[in-house]
């Protein structure tokens, strides 16, 4: 899996808020995307499994390639897309459902009914999220109820069950106390094993300690990007 942007711009309106971006997503990584409030790091992410053609009035040129074809082609099929390149939100976002049927959720969109594939699925996602051992005995009961550090440990399941190649944070830890805010750093940094992940984050700090690759915007431009050390050694 290769994924890349060249010379991307996005309008929202009139308001241009990406500006040029051109970017090779190293794989396997952990990468941040930092910068100050409003510089542009959720609509980079957005435009990543194009959440942002959702919102009326947004204009994008230039390219963003998955393993070289083009994303924003005419004919790219969304629902497979969204399958390849995954998105966690900022706040965990379970449905009132069950723990199991959150997990199988994306499985179910994509016609899946056999019981034991789902069983097997709903196990190796969970174990893979770092929730199996929590959850195990009770996957029958509403995800509602569970503490917001498990729920979203939940919504990465639920990412993970359709077997996506790319993983977008948004924030993944910023609704979160800091007990569960470790315990998703930590999972962050297992899941890299297998994805790549791109996690927007303010917190300079957070970036530092899970990230491996550091792109940094400001005011819509990407201004600097390198592995994480040099870019938070260099003066
Ligand atoms: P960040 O994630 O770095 O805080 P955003 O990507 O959320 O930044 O926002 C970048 C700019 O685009 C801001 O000026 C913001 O107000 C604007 N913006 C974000 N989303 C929308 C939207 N749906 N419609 C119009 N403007 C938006
Ligand atoms: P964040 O910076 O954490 O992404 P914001 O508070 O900037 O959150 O934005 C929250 C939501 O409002 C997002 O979905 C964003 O797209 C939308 N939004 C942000 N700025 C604007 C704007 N100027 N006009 C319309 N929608 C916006």
């Amino acid at each position: 899996m290769k994924m890349m942007t060249s010379n991307l711009n996005l309008y929202y309106g009139e308001q241009q808020a990406l500006y040029d971006v051109s970017l090779e997503i190293p794989q396997n990584c952990v990468v941040a995307l930092i910068g100050p409030s409003g510089c542009g790091k959720s609509t980079f992410l957005r435009t990543l499994n194009r959440m942002n053609d959702l919102i009326g009035g947004v204009r994008i040129d230039g390219r963003i390639e998955l393993d070289a074809v083009n994303i924003y082609a005419e004919d790219t099929d969304l629902v497979t897309l969204r399958k390849r390149v995954g998105m966690v939100f900022q706040r965990p976002n379970p449905f009132p459902l069950s723990i199991y049927e959150n997990v199988i959720y994306g499985c179910r969109v994509h016609g899946l009914k056999d019981k034991k594939r789902l069983d097997e699925i709903v196990e190796r996602s969970l174990r893979r999220a770092a929730l199996w051992d929590e959850v195990k005995d009770r996957l029958q009961a509403p995800a509602m109820g569970m503490s917001g550090g498990q729920q979203q440990r939940l919504c990465i399941a639920r990412v993970l069950a359709v077997e996506p190649e790319v993983l977008l944070m948004d924030e993944p830890c910023s609704a979160l106390d800091p007990i569960s805010t470790m315990k998703i750093e930590e999972l962050v940094q297992e899941l890299k094993q297998a994805y790549t992940i791109v996690m927007v984050t303010h917190n300079m700090q957070q970036a530092a300690r899970v990230s491996d690759y550091t792109a940094f915007f400001l005011n819509g431009k990407l201004i600097e990007h390198d592995v994480t050390d040099t870019i938070f050694t260099n003066p």
